[in-house]
């Protein structure tokens, strides 16, 4: 990795703990992580080969002992620190379904100690706002999510919509007719994301199936007023992006036919094209960032490159019977590396 990019995306990788069923069943663990030198060893317990063992190196890794805490301190809470000062940052969970993305975006409410990176950001940002003493602050919250390539606003008053993406010269790509809503507080932006979530719920028949297969994205942002030395006003304004991505299983191919082959097909386009964007930023080489290639990649545009910060998570399983979609995920990870 290169210069200015190697500072703007970081990607680490964690590890979930093995669960009481897998540890119940007597699975073996085939993951093993140095947290001192960022490598995460896997282990194919099936291959005959001498070498079974994969090795990868990454900016970090987070084994199943690592704290919700930690990985804030370490990890994000830089990147929150320079979207207040006004640049953008996403960051993102990727991985199979259930081996922790919504537990590091979200974690679990009203346990501090297993809030993950979202309502950490919010304790975050309101604090650095109560703390400032010449600045003025607005904190907007939007909450949408891409399923099928196709935009729904969480917070819309009529969830049967679909929004555009749209562009215009001066400030980029946008969704038009997105809600923004002005927090005042933590419990404000709390409550902000509570409805989202319900929403997201409402309408899917199967709440697990759905929120696999769809990104749900979280925005932030952050508008600073303040004077400068000279005595001029001036505005930043910061945008932070907390996206939990549709997991990235290989959907079968065989014996999927209609909607389901349709929906399979759409899942992989915007994340191979997420990889494609980040693997060609990270380069440093390439003079074209693929970004229209999805509408996960568009949206983020002003997001991704330039400026911007990005933190991408790639969360694994710990269990051998995962091994194929972890090495597919450290594969993917090592690319935006
Ligand atoms: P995903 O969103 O990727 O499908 P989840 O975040 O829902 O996965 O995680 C699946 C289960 O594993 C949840 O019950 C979650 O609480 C638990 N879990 C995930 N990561 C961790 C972790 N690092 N420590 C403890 N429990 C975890
Ligand atoms: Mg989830």
């Amino acid at each position: 990795m290169k210069g200015s990019a190697a500072e703007a995306v970081k990607v680490v990788v964690r590890c979930r703990p093995m669960n009481e069923q897998e540890t119940a069943n007597g699975h073996k663990r085939v993951v093993d992580m140095d947290v001192d030198r960022g490598v995460v060893e896997l282990r194919n317990i099936k291959a005959l080969d001498t070498d079974p063992r994969k090795t990868f190196t990454f900016d970090a890794v987070y084994d199943w002992n690592s704290k919700q805490q930690e990985l804030y301190d370490e990890t994000f809470r830089p990147l929150i620190e320079s979207v207040l000062c006004g640049f953008n940052g996403t960051i993102f969970a990727y991985g199979q379904t259930g081996t922790g993305k919504t537990y590091t975006m979200e974690g679990i409410r009203d346990d501090p100690e297993h809030r993950g990176v979202i309502p950490n950001s919010f304790e975050h940002i309101f604090n650095h706002i109560a703390r400032s003493v010449n600045q003025q602050y607005l904190i907007r919250a939007s909450y949408l999510e891409i399923y099928q390539e196709e935009i729904r606003d969480l917070l819309g008053k009529d969830q049967k919509k679909r929004l555009e993406l749209k562009e215009r010269p001066d400030t980029g790509v946008y969704v038009r007719d997105l809600q923004q809503f002005v927090c005042k507080s933590v419990n404000e932006i709390q409550h902000v994301m509570t409805v989202g979530n319900q929403n997201r719920a409402v309408g899917s028949t199967n709440m697990n199936l759905h929120s696999s297969r769809s990104h749900a994205i979280f925005i932030i942002t952050i508008e600073c007023s303040d004077v400068d030395e000279k005595g001029k006003s001036r505005i930043r304004v910061g945008k932070l992006n907390l996206v939990d991505l549709a997991g990235s299983e290989r959907q079968s191919k065989t014996g999927t036919v209609g909607d389901r082959l349709k929906e399979a097909t759409k899942i992989n386009l915007s994340l191979s094209a997420l990889g494609n964007v980040i693997s060609a930023l990270v380069d440093g080489k390439s003079t074209h960032i693929p970004y229209r290639d999805s509408k996960l990649t568009r949206l983020l545009q002003d997001s991704l490159g330039g400026n911007s910060k990005t933190i991408m998570v790639a969360n694994i399983g710990p269990a051998s019977y995962n091994y194929d979609e972890t090495i597919t995920t450290l594969r993917y990870a090592n690319r935006a590396k």
